[in-house]
């Protein structure tokens, strides 16, 4: 094989990315992600932030953030083994298990790290993982840090789950055999069948775990997938993150006592990688406390959702298959719906065009992400937006 150098490799790759029109280009925020935003100087609705309810910019979490840092400091000093654990990590965990209604909790550094952290402490050579094929990067990811052999299925193909269950377990190959979803699925918003996957998974004796990043603090009176099915003892792992709707950073396991002590001294995040700092943990029990006491975010959020998806729909477009706040608006070819978040943005709304590879080819669509931040003149606004670029670009009548 030719060599080539670290220069001209990212030459080479970053000038096909640009010549394709994938290659990104960040702009950064100034001022907070709210529901307006400011970018160079022009302020925007904002549809693609993952805070479902407001809280990254609540001002409870922000004094609790303030007033955690003046107490404890800015970081937290060590590894949670070490001496990085808190009392306030303590706490968070706590109240992350009687959110989750699990016997225990366990925090890591962010939704990412946990699917690092949790897969690999139990599943190794001579396990097998089921995963559903349109699994979040994080599960793919950390399936691969483990020798255990994956197989994927068809997404939400609950007779393919159980062909290959049933071959899994029929093989004798596998010790441990565990089934991954994703609670919610975040590019069409549609929710995993988890009572049929919880049937299979007590038929052929798999371990459940279901990664909830979209579900929490969304569905299930704000405790998630699990709970909305009313599953809450009977899925193994519940992944959580506190940077989607709890609104700030981290992640979190929910389980029985046993599993959570297995992490705390099996996992290698826990044990590799600094303790979350002060100010983020204060932050997240001031908003696990707001999510246990009140629905009124929650009921904003359902209810922003199902404006602008009727909206959408009464416009002429397509929302596809969600059954959450997340509101796909199909376009269809890539440069097309490239085309469409670009007249988007110059008319104002800020709101993401997600195309091939991340979904299949002709399926582009623009996501939008409603909060409970957002007001009805704002959703107003956008749709009218959504109005004027749609008949520019000839998709509506
Ligand atoms: C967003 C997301 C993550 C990552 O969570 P972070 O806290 O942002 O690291 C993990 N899993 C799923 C399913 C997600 O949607």
């Amino acid at each position: 094989m030719a060599s080539i150098g670290l220069a001209s490799f990212l030459r080479r790759n970053l000038a096909e990315l640009k010549e394709k029109g994938l290659y990104n280009t960040i702009e950064p925020l100034e001022g907070p992600n709210g529901p307006i935003i400011r970018i160079v100087g022009r302020d925007l609705i904002n549809l693609s932030s993952n805070n479902y309810l407001g809280l990254a910019t609540d001002s409870r979490l922000v004094e609790a953030a303030v007033e955690a840092t003046r107490t404890f400091g800015a970081g937290s000093g060590a590894v949670r083994t070490i001496n990085g654990t808190l009392a306030l990590h303590a706490e968070l965990e706590e109240k992350l298990a009687a959110f989750k209604h699990t016997e225990a909790a366990v925090a890591y550094q962010s939704g990412f790290n946990c699917n690092m952290a949790a897969i690999s402490a139990v599943m190794g050579a001579g396990d097998a993982i089921l995963s559903d094929e349109l699994n979040h990067a994080s599960i793919i990811d950390g399936c691969r840090l483990t020798k255990a052999t994956v197989i994927r299925y068809g997404h939400s193909d609950m007779d393919d789950l159980r062909a290959k269950a049933q071959e899994a377990r029929a093989s004798g190959k596998y010790d441990k055999i565990m089934v991954i979803t994703d609670g919610v699925f975040s590019m069409d918003g549609d929710i995993a069948k988890l009572p049929d996957i919880v049937r299979i998974a007590e038929e052929f004796d798999l371990i459940t775990y279901v990664d909830d990043a979209h579900g929490s603090g969304v569905l299930g009176e704000g405790a998630g997938t699990v709970k909305h099915f009313g599953l809450s003892d009977r899925i193994d792992f519940q992944i959580g993150t506190l940077s989607k709707a709890v609104g700030v950073v981290g992640g979190y396991v929910a389980g029985s006592r046993d599993l959570i002590d297995w992490l705390k001294v099996r996992s290698r995040p826990f044990l590799f990688s600094t303790a979350l700092p002060p100010g983020a943990v204060a932050s997240c029990i001031a908003a696990i406390d707001i999510l246990r006491t009140g629905k009124e975010l929650q009921e904003r959020l359902w209810a922003n959702a199902a404006y602008l998806q009727q909206g959408l729909r009464r416009l002429g477009f397509s929302t596809g298959v969600t059954e959450t706040p997340i509101t796909p608006c199909i376009i269809g070819g890539e440069e097309e719906t490239q085309r469409f978040s670009a007249r988007l943005y110059e008319e104002g709304v800020y709101a993401k065009a997600i195309v091939f590879p991340t979904v299949p080819r002709g399926t582009g669509r623009i996501r939008n992400m409603p909060t409970a931040a957002h007001t009805t003149e704002m959703l107003d606004r956008a749709l009218a937006v959504y109005e004027k670029v749609g008949r520019e670009l000839k998709l509506i009548g």
